[in-house]
């Protein structure tokens, strides 16, 4: 079973529906955009664990969603809107 993600408008849907890619807004929990542009720029390529990503459903409603995914077993553990 290939990976899904849980669109907020969608439901579950498979991953290749989806882009990864930059956010265009700063995620409310992180105020500083540098502090942003640290945790985008480095856990996201070298947190072995959960790290946020940003993904844009592309093939669905076409709006950005953060998702919680732990790395060392490549599942989702949560996501929301981003809101
Ligand atoms: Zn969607």
């Amino acid at each position: 079973m290939s990976l899904q993600l849980n669109c907020p408008n969608c439901g579950k849907r498979p991953v290749e529906e989806f882009a990864h890619g930059h956010m265009p807004v700063v995620p409310d929990s992180i105020t500083d955009p540098e502090e942003w542009e640290f945790n985008r720029a480095f856990l996201r390529d070298n947190t072995e664990g959960i790290q946020r990503e940003a993904w844009f459903h592309t093939h669905g409603c076409r709006r950005w969603m953060v998702v919680e995914r732990d790395t060392r077993i490549d599942r989702v553990i949560e996501n929301s809107s981003g809101n």
